[in-house]
C-alpha cells in the first residue's frame, strides 16, 4: 500500500491552521429574534399611560438595562391596526416603533429598513394606551439586522465598528444571511438581532447559535 504523503501533509497543515486560526471564525454567536415592539419617549407614555404613570418590569433583556414592559399599546397606519405590540424600557429620547416587513403591508405602512435611532423623515403611525393616543409624524422602522459585539469578542473575531457580516444557518431552510451590521461597545453583551420574518425564513428560533462567515 502507499502512502499519498502529500495528502497526509496537506490534512496535517489544515489541522494546525485551524487550530491556530486567530480569527476565532468557529465561534458561536446567539441569534436573538426581535418581535415587534416599540421604545417610547417619556412626554408619549405621559399621554398613553397617565401622568404619573411608570413603566413596569416584565422581563429582563440580553443587553444590559434593557427590558420587556408588562405594558402594550395598539398601533395604527392606514390600512390597519395591531394590537399588544410590547414597549421595552427604558423610557428614551424619542418614541421608535420597530416592525416586521410583513407588519408593514397589514399597517399599510411605507417599509423602511433602518438602524435602530435612524429616524429622521421615518413614516408616522398612531399609537393608542389606555390613556390616549398619539399621531407620531416620524419613528416606524424596520431594524436592519445587527450585531451587538464587546470589544473583546470584536478583537477576536477581528471586526470593526459598522462592518457587515455574514452568517452561515443551518436548518430546513438553511442559507447565508449576509448585511448584518457590526455594532461594538462594552455596554454590550454578544447578540446577533435578527427579527420574526427573518426568522421564519431561515426557519431559526431565538437563541439558535450561529458562525459568522467573511
Ligand atoms: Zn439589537
Amino acid at each position: 500500500m502507499t502512502i499519498d504523503k502529500k495528502r497526509i501533509n496537506d490534512l496535517i497543515e489544515k489541522v494546525n491552521s485551524d487550530m491556530n486560526d486567530p480569527s476565532g471564525q468557529e465561534e458561536m454567536i446567539k441569534i436573538e429574534v426581535s418581535a415587534r415592539h416599540l421604545h417610547i419617549s417619556q412626554e408619549h407614555l405621559k399621554i398613553l399611560f397617565g401622568e404619573e404613570f411608570e413603566l413596569t418590569h416584565f422581563k429582563d433583556l440580553s443587553q444590559p438595562d434593557q427590558f420587556a414592559t408588562g405594558e402594550t399599546i395598539r398601533v395604527a397606519g392606514s390600512r390597519g391596526a395591531i394590537s399588544k405590540v410590547r414597549i421595552l424600557g427604558p423610557v428614551r429620547p424619542e418614541t421608535q416603533i420597530e416592525i416586521s416587513m410583513t407588519d408593514t403591508y397589514s399597517l399599510g405602512i411605507k417599509p423602511e429598513i433602518r438602524m435602530s435611532g435612524d429616524i429622521e423623515a421615518s413614516p408616522g403611525c398612531v399609537i393608542w394606551g389606555p390613556n390616549g393616543q398619539v399621531i407620531l409624524e416620524k419613528g416606524v422602522i424596520v431594524a436592519k439586522r445587527h450585531m451587538h459585539c464587546t470589544p473583546e469578542t470584536a478583537e477576536r473575531l477581528g471586526l470593526k465598528d459598522a462592518d457587515e457580516i455574514s452568517i452561515k444557518i443551518d436548518s430546513k431552510r438553511s442559507g447565508v444571511m449576509s448585511g448584518i451590521v457590526v455594532r461594538i461597545s462594552d455596554k454590550y453583551n454578544d447578540a446577533i438581532h435578527i427579527d420574526t420574518d427573518e426568522a421564519n425564513a431561515y426557519d431559526i428560533k431565538n437563541g439558535t447559535l450561529t458562525r459568522i462567515i467573511k
